[in-house]
């Protein structure tokens, strides 16, 4: 009668295990992004991906949609534009702050 396979599977979190070696490895590549055409593109556009807003280059920091700590990677897919207003309301998230402000 009690025959129920003993199943965790519901009880799995969403996390992700990410050293902190590939914390600083993504880290090290999102600011080498930072430094490219690509990302200065961005910039000049001046366009926060998340309030659609329209903003002069120095109020925007570089965001990563999946958080590195949660297995995010530092690719231009998950590299967006944030301006201080959405960054100050997201960064809740992640101690990744601008480090050339
Ligand atoms: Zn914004």
């Amino acid at each position: 009668m009690s025959g129920l396979p003993l199943s965790k599977m519901e009880s799995v979190p969403f996390l992700v295990e990410v050293s902190e070696t590939e914390i600083r490895r993504e880290r090290q590549k999102a600011r080498e992004l930072r430094a490219s055409q690509w990302w200065k593109r961005k910039l000049a556009a001046g366009i926060c991906h998340h309030c659609a807003g329209k903003f002069p280059s120095r109020e925007l920091t570089m965001d990563h949609l999946v958080p590195i700590i949660r297995g995010g990677k530092s690719t231009k897919g998950n590299l967006v534009p944030c301006c201080k207003k959405c960054n100050s309301e997201r960064k809740y998230r992640l101690p990744f702050e601008d480090p050339a402000s």
